[in-house]
């Protein structure tokens, strides 16, 4: 039997995995609210970016500390389906937060516990009142270690390189295979290592290998899950 109880679903897992595609397409099905965590990281890196608080290839730990007051992450009104794009202080970033540069510098940014607590904290009054699908690394180990359901996707590195060179060359024409496959891989390692809120699968996350299903049967097998949970 079918009943209104509106989910916490958390999806986990390495990066250009397909996390965001198969989280927004859970949550346009369910009518649910899509949270792409990532992108308020890449948020703060771009933050980092614009106003020269990395320099020399390091990050100015104790200026961006003092300056995380001014840093303001919403999410706007949807552009299509379950797609809203970032706000920082009301101004709209989803471009440039996908750019190389922030995606250089993102994990570094992330590895940073003020900026942890202060983007979790957002995250968790994102979410209380439930029906929400919520993509990143840490949510369903930190972020809502109760939620409801918990996917963890991962994918061979070369299958998720390729995808993001084929997404990223649209924009940036000269950007190389190497380039995309050396950025996630770094990214992996450092989001895998570091001590606050490390990439790992929750022990009682489902695994999903999008290498090795489609889109739809990831779909299909996270729905199903879903629906197992609502007749519960
Ligand atoms: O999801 P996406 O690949 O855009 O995330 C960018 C980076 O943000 C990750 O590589 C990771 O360093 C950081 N991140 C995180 N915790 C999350 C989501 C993202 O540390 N919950």
């Amino acid at each position: 039997m079918q009943n209104d109880r509106k989910l916490i679903i958390a999806i986990d897992g390495y990066a250009s995995s397909g996390k965001s595609t198969l989280a927004k397409a859970l949550a346009d099905v369910l009518g649910y609210v899509f949270i792409d965590t990532g992108a308020m990281y890449r948020g703060v890196a771009y933050f980092v970016y614009i106003n020269g608080l990395y320099t020399d290839d390091s990050i100015h730990f104790e200026k961006l500390i003092k300056r995380l007051d001014e840093v303001h992450l919403t999410f706007g009104e949807p552009i299509e389906g379950n797609d809203r794009p970032l706000l920082l202080n009301g101004v709209n970033i989803n471009e440039p937060i996908r750019n190389s540069e922030i995606s250089a510098l993102v994990s570094l940014v992330a590895v940073i516990p003020e900026v942890r607590t202060k983007l979790v904290d957002l995250q968790r009054q994102m979410g209380t009142h439930g029906g929400i699908v919520m993509d990143g690394r840490d949510i369903g180990t930190v972020v809502f270690p109760q939620a409801d359901l918990k996917i963890f996707v991962t994918a061979d590195l070369d299958i998720r390189a390729h995808r993001r060179f084929i997404e990223m060359q649209k924009n940036l024409p000269d950007i190389t295979f190497e380039a995309v496959k050396a950025n996630l891989a770094s990214r992996d390692e450092i989001d895998t290592t570091r001590s606050i809120g490390p990439l790992k699968q929750a022990e009682d996350a489902v695994l999903f290998d999008t290498g090795l299903l489609t889109r739809e049967t990831q779909l299909e097998k996270a729905l199903t899950l879903v629906h197992q949970l609502l007749a519960q």
